[in-house]
């Protein structure tokens, strides 16, 4: 079982490389990188004018597996992570039933290992059923499989259930991952609170939800001395208060969707589902600000939220359509056009913040390709052409904004474990 990737400009931020080389996989694990190795025995992928990179990892999408089938399964949102380049994702737990204990933790990942052909990471729920009151099983669920804790979908509104979570995660050294929404603030909104909601008529959620949230965790993660990190960040203030805490050294960090820092409130669609999502489409300086901050690394992993809903449910009136949108397969193709494509980030920091970036957080011991490691690979091509057709897509919900939009850079192969599990036709 050998594998040769030939002549690919290799770049592994874990490892500091970015030159062209070969990089021979034997038996599933990276064997060795380097100029011109002996690929005798192996099967040969000519890499030449393309980027050989470790494995993309998305820490934050949905599955739907149990309980919704379909809208998602493991195995479809699988190969919809391997047609967007990722070969690791971390679901969520707002299942029926939540993954809340080790029961369905277990069963999440026996099914992936039946079914997936990505690496499937769970995160458990904080509280009995993302209710907010009760602490979730959150040991058992470790030593099930959870790599972080989360109730996303929903705030943690309680402080002090927050505080014991923190302190149960800081105890079995995993990360605390909110979904900061102050549900006070944002009850009844539909979009963003702006010019363009008011214009509209449609009920804002302020920035001032995520704000207030993304304060109250920074201090309680001080308190408690919790590895702390914000799902999808979306706003200016939220953005410095990341980087308060970090100034002073505290085990923050945050992902920014590739949705927030492509497209503001100014460019939705009115009335279309496809552009409703919780946190929603920020104004102008929001998306300012989450450029600035993944340029200058306040931002430490890029990630999509992928969240599949059916047809019927967005092909309603806009107040009765869930939120969240497809993400998986839009990320690199997004990240090109919008980041290195017009100079804001190096592609070496593109690859950062779907490798080392989200690996440092969920501590899954992937994002490199240095000998002996898991042989997860994603290759990149900068120019080529494609255009997104989610009726294409293996996922089986359809809900994207992005639907006929032509990218420049994307994907052009995913290798799981030495396998390839998706390529480019
Ligand atoms: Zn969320």
């Amino acid at each position: 079982m050998k594998l040769i990737l030939k002549n690919g400009r290799v770049i592994d931020p874990a490892n500091g490389r970015d030159g062209v080389a070969d990089v021979l996989v034997v038996d599933g694990r990276i064997a060795e990188v380097g100029p011109n190795l002996d690929g005798s025995g192996a099967e040969v992928y000519d890499a030449t004018g393309l980027v050989v990179t470790p494995g993309f990892i998305d820490m934050h999408v949905h599955l739907r597996e149990p309980g919704f089938e379909h809208a998602e399964t493991i195995e479809s949102g699988s190969h919809a992570a391997a047609a967007g380049g990722f070969t690791a994702v971390c679901c969520m737990p707002n299942t029926k039933p939540v993954n809340d204990s080790a029961t369905v933790t277990s069963y999440i990942v026996e099914r992936a290992r039946r079914d997936a052909v990505v690496r499937v990471f769970p995160i458990g729920a904080i509280t009995k059923g993302s209710a907010g009151e009760e602490l979730a099983s959150i040991l058992s669920m470790k030593a099930a499989g959870v790599v972080a804790i989360s109730d996303d979908g929903r705030p943690v509104m309680n402080a002090r259930v927050m505080r014991r979570a923190m302190e149960t995660a800081r105890a079995i050294d995993i990360p605390v991952i909110n979904h900061c929404e102050d549900l006070n603030l944002s009850a009844g909104g539909d979009m963003h609170e702006g010019i363009v909601s008011t214009r509209l008529g449609l009920r804002g959620i302020p920035s001032a939800s995520e704000d207030v949230m993304v304060a109250r965790d920074i201090l309680l993660a001080e308190l408690t001395g919790c590895r702390y990190h914000v799902a999808h960040l979306s706003t200016l203030r939220s953005a410095a208060m990341v980087a308060y805490a970090r100034g002073k050294g505290l085990s923050v960090t945050c992902e920014v969707t590739p949705h927030h820092f492509a497209i503001s409130d100014q460019g939705i669609r009115p009335y279309d589902a496809n552009y409703k999502m919780k946190p929603p489409l920020r104004g102008d300086e929001d998306v300012a600000a989450m450029l600035d901050g993944i340029r200058d690394g306040t931002v430490d992993a890029l990630a999509t939220d992928h969240a599949p809903h059916p047809g019927d449910e967005k092909m309603q009136e806009f107040e009765k359509c869930p939120f969240g949108i497809l993400g998986l397969e839009t990320a690199i193709g997004l990240t090109f056009e919008r980041l290195v494509h017009p100079g804001l980030i190096s592609l070496q920091r593109m690859i950062e913040l779907y490798t080392t970036g989200p690996n440092g957080i969920m501590r899954l011991g992937l994002g490199t390709l240095t000998p002996g490691a898991p042989a997860d690979i994603t290759v990149l091509s900068e120019s080529i052409q494609w255009t997104y057709d989610v009726n294409k897509s293996p996922s089986r919900s359809r809900n994207t904004p992005f639907d006929g939009a032509t990218f420049r850079g994307g994907a052009m192969a995913t290798i799981v474990n030495g396998a390839f599990v998706w390529h480019r036709e």
